[in-house]
């Protein structure tokens, strides 16, 4: 709380429980009022460039006019309906322009309202593929470490075991099978094997392709998906690509399985969907997954509905900022982006204390050693007037695509200089 504290902030703060924070000691949020392009605004006045863009979400920035406008027209028209028994014209739209974007094979779109919903619906959906083929007792998943793939308790599950929460959740979450992410041969004859052990009880691989995000920003090339995808037809398997971090432009394409020429199954979206302003995810199903389910018997019918699934908003949202995708030069802009990622975090590559320095697409990340002192080092950067957030020995900067050259650089020389000051 500081000096400028509104009083909603007072007296609603005893009242929220926030995420991932021990709320004795570490709940201590900054109160916004507002956002501008790559601007986060507090109460008082006091403007932080973003480095984040909201979890990845905000890809054109706050508050783009386009997205706003589509959004202020639909809701004069019909905020929400009910999907069940009802469709209208955002989410149809929606559906169809993503499937051509996805490119040839996938038609189906399921809409839900966030990531882990989507990972869940796609597990959900390669189950029952088999089941509704009569295979019976393929319920499990082989997943990788360093995964993320959500907080509920099936995506947990396919979460990095230590990052994860498999411990603590011990017995409440189901045993999936967690290997190694194949990155060489030697690495694939391992994953072969582990294949080969647990082959008739596996429906599917689940993997974040190009960059596993939030288990630590761990990169792979596309060569590593292209194995994933040859294993997956030895073994027949359906193969889940989990582009809820990377879709739409994050690595430097549209979609990263596109710089792999190795198609999923099934695929997950959401985050940069709607551009950040309104939670909206899609799980998008190949014709292969999906004619398992065509059938005149009811019982072959996918089992899931969310309440606000397709709601109207969001879906004008998501048409709006994939307008933006066609109208101005956001793939261009990651590019340009990597490059200054690349030039302002050259520096900490010689700072004591730093693992790693990685770049790819517009995600920067620089890795610590073990030991750093988190709360310190939030501290430390906010001082700079930046909004980074690290976490685990993880800095990043994920920012929006529209982000100036300027405020790139704002943000990288913050880093350098946050970790020159904890070097002293
Ligand atoms: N999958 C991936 C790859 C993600 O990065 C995330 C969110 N960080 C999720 C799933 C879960 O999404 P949500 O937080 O919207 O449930």
């Amino acid at each position: 709380m500081t000096a400028t504290s509104p009083p909603w902030f007072t007296a609603g703060l005893p009242h929220v429980w926030l995420p991932y924070a021990q709320m004795k000691t570490d709940a201590d949020p900054l109160p916004v009022v507002g956002t501008d392009g790559t601007r986060i605004i507090l109460a008082g006045g006091r403007e932080l460039v973003d480095g984040t863009a909201s979890w990845w979400t905000a890809c054109h920035g706050y508050n783009h006019p386009h997205i706003r406008a589509a959004v202020q027209r639909q809701l004069e028209a019909m905020p929400h309906v009910m999907f069940g028994g009802l469709a209208h014209e955002p989410a149809l739209t929606l559906a169809a322009r993503l499937c051509a974007m996805l490119g040839e094979g996938f038609e189906r779109v399921f809409f839900s309202d966030s990531g882990s919903v989507a990972v869940e619906v796609a597990m959900k959906m390669a189950v029952q593929f088999w089941l509704n083929q009569g295979a019976a007792g393929r319920t499990r998943f082989l997943a990788f470490k360093g995964a993320y793939h959500g907080d509920t308790f099936a995506t947990m599950a396919v979460c990095d075991p230590d990052e994860g929460m498999h411990s603590l959740f011990q017995g409440a979450i189901p045993q999936q099978v967690i290997a190694g992410l194949p990155r060489d041969d030697a690495g694939m004859a391992a994953l072969d094997q582990i294949l080969e052990r647990h082959s008739g009880e596996l429906a599917a691989i689940v993997v974040e392709p190009l960059v596993q995000g939030a288990g630590g920003m761990l990169f792979h090339d596309p060569e590593t998906l292209r194995r994933l995808r040859a294993a997956a037809d030895r073994h027949d398997l359906l193969l889940i690509f989990d582009e809820i971090f990377t879709g739409f432009g994050r690595t430097g394409t549209m979609f990263a399985f596109q710089q792999a020429d190795a198609r999923p199954d099934i695929v997950t979206l959401g985050k940069g969907l709607t551009g950040g302003t309104l939670p909206l995810a899609a799980t998008v199903a190949s014709g292969r997954v999906f004619d398992a389910f065509w059938s005149d018997d009811p019982g072959k019918a996918l089992t899931h509905g969310p309440t606000y699934m397709a709601n109207a908003l969001a879906c004008a949202a998501a048409n709006a900022s994939l307008d933006l995708f066609d109208s101005e030069p956001r793939l261009a802009q990651v590019s340009a982006i990597q490059q200054g990622l690349e030039a302002g975090l050259a520096p900490c590559r010689s700072l004591p204390g730093v693992r790693d320095v990685r770049v790819k697409g517009a995600i920067g990340v620089v890795e610590l050693e073990a030991g750093a002192d988190l709360n310190d080092l939030k501290r430390r950067l906010l001082a700079q007037d930046v909004w980074i957030r690290p976490f685990g020995r993880i800095i990043y900067l994920t920012p929006a695509f529209t982000i100036s050259r300027e405020d790139l650089d704002r943000l990288t020389a913050a880093i350098v200089r946050v970790l020159h000051e904890i070097a002293r």
